[in-house]
């Protein structure tokens, strides 16, 4: 199935870039700040922009969210240039491809429990991975398992648009790591790798903290024969306790109509002069302004900017 298609002007864009918000609560400085950096990314290569919503893992999510998130962003100026994609309207997608994986032997079931994991685990730069235990057991399909990926003998590297060189090897960091959980929810890391290839994303601009996940994404991809997109992590936004903003924290949520001051930040904290932008026009203005002016490099290299105490929300 091929996915909705954006209003193109060419039928297969040079650049797509999209936003991927969870929907666990609204928007908050954080998650705007990294809206408005993949628009002006995509925006001044005159790309393609869309939005996905990530609704995966309803147990962590709020109800009413993804609709905040959509009318914030509208609110905002930010459209997609395709119709809002849902994750939970695909799963029909995850399933076949992590049995596509399974068929392939490039992934297993494994029924370890989270003790034996945690306890049979290996050292890893990252605290412990998984050991590999199920990879030759056969788990039946009717006992509750997980589903990993066989990552051995797989390293990365990558140039990242800001984070510069990266290498790294999934499975002496995470061990195999899985693309389903065993309660039967889609990972993450399969989800999102399924998806920016589905809607042929070519630039992935997100938030430094989601630098680690790029390994195993790109190990994914690897896997299924996919295209690598190109990758730039932005600096996240941290509070006043040295933590980054996000929904977990309970981060304030913006304001849900366009806020002069709050774009006034923002853009100041894309390394903007926003005394020379239009604010008062209205968001439309201020972001066709600022993508003429975006310099992605100004935020080379930063892993983290200080939201307080000057922030306004
Ligand atoms: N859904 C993730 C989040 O809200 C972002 C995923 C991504 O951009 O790859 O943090």
């Amino acid at each position: 199935m091929q996915p909705p298609k954006a209003d193109m002007s060419s039928p297969s864009p040079r650049y797509v870039g999209r936003f991927a918000p969870s929907p666990t609560g609204p928007l908050h400085l954080g998650s705007l700040f990294t809206a408005i950096a993949s628009w002006l990314h995509a925006r001044q290569q005159q790309g393609h922009w869309l939005v996905r919503m990530e609704d995966l893992d309803p147990p962590r999510e709020q109800t009413g969210a993804a609709e905040a998130i959509i009318t914030t962003l509208t609110n905002w100026g930010l459209h997609s240039d395709a119709p809002v994609l849902f994750q939970s309207e695909r799963l029909h997608a995850y399933q076949k491809t992590s049995d596509q994986l399974l068929e392939t032997g490039k992934a297993y079931r494994c029924d370890c429990s989270r003790k034996q994991v945690a306890t049979e685990g290996l050292a890893s730069p990252e605290g412990w991975r998984y050991s590999g235990r199920c990879r030759e057991r056969q788990v039946a399909s009717n006992k509750q398992h997980c589903i990993r990926l066989d990552s051995r003998s797989v390293q990365i590297q990558f140039t990242d648009e800001l984070q510069g060189p990266q290498q790294e090897t999934p499975e002496q960091l995470y061990g195999d790591f899985p693309i389903r959980r065993a309660d039967e929810y889609f990972a993450y890391q399969l989800a999102v790798v399924v998806d920016d290839a589905y809607q042929g994303v070519t630039h992935v601009v997100r938030g430094i903290d989601l630098l680690s996940s790029t390994s195993r994404q790109i190990c994914l991809q690897q896997k299924l024969g996919l295209t690598t997109p190109n990758y730039c992590h932005l600096p996240v936004l941290i509070g006043e306790d040295g933590q980054k903003l996000s929904k977990q924290n309970l981060a304030k949520p913006v304001p849900v109509d366009y806020d002069l001051e709050t774009m006034r930040w923002l853009l100041d904290a894309l390394a903007l002069d926003s005394d020379q932008a239009p604010l008062a026009s209205g968001p439309k203005a201020a972001l066709e302004w600022a993508a003429q002016h975006w310099q992605p490099q100004r935020l080379a290299q930063l892993k983290q900017l200080a939201a307080a105490p000057s922030s306004p929300c």
